[in-house]
């Protein structure tokens, strides 16, 4: 998931639009008993600033396929999160860097795929759970 800044830059192609598939571990997936159903779909807009800063702007959609939390039948939750950052060249503390003019959102998609993450999966909203047999 690269977005080459500085062959952009040159080509004066300052803003854009990009897509990724990404196969995410796993170990992303805090529900117990989940895993991605598929790879993590990326899709923004890029645009570059002044002193090479770039403005990244982003959803991302991504499936986790599992067992519903209350009755353990299979279930399926399909999240979409965003990601509004402004990439540096230069840390600053807070924001994301890159360097050799080569933005990788690696580390910005997991971090939005973890703040996103579901506590649980249900299979349907209103699931009441496991029923037992009186
Ligand atoms: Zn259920």
């Amino acid at each position: 998931m690269e977005i080459e800044v500085k062959k952009l830059n040159q080509q004066k192609k300052y803003n854009g639009t990009f897509s990724f598939l990404y196969e995410a571990d796993d170990d992303l997936v805090t529900i117990p008993f989940a895993k991605f159903a598929e790879a993590v779909k990326t899709e923004g807009a890029y645009e570059i600033l002044e002193d090479l800063k770039v403005h990244i702007q982003a959803n991302v959609t991504f499936t986790v396929t599992g067992l519903c939390t209350r009755c353990m039948e299979p279930a399926e939750a399909q999240v979409t999160t965003t990601i509004d950052e402004v990439f540096l060249t230069q840390d600053d503390g807070e924001s994301y860097t890159y360097q050799k003019g080569v933005i990788d959102l690696t580390e910005a998609v997991r971090d939005a795929i973890l703040d996103a993450m579901p506590f649980k999966l249900l299979c349907r909203e209103d699931c009441p759970g496991i029923e037992y047999d009186e």
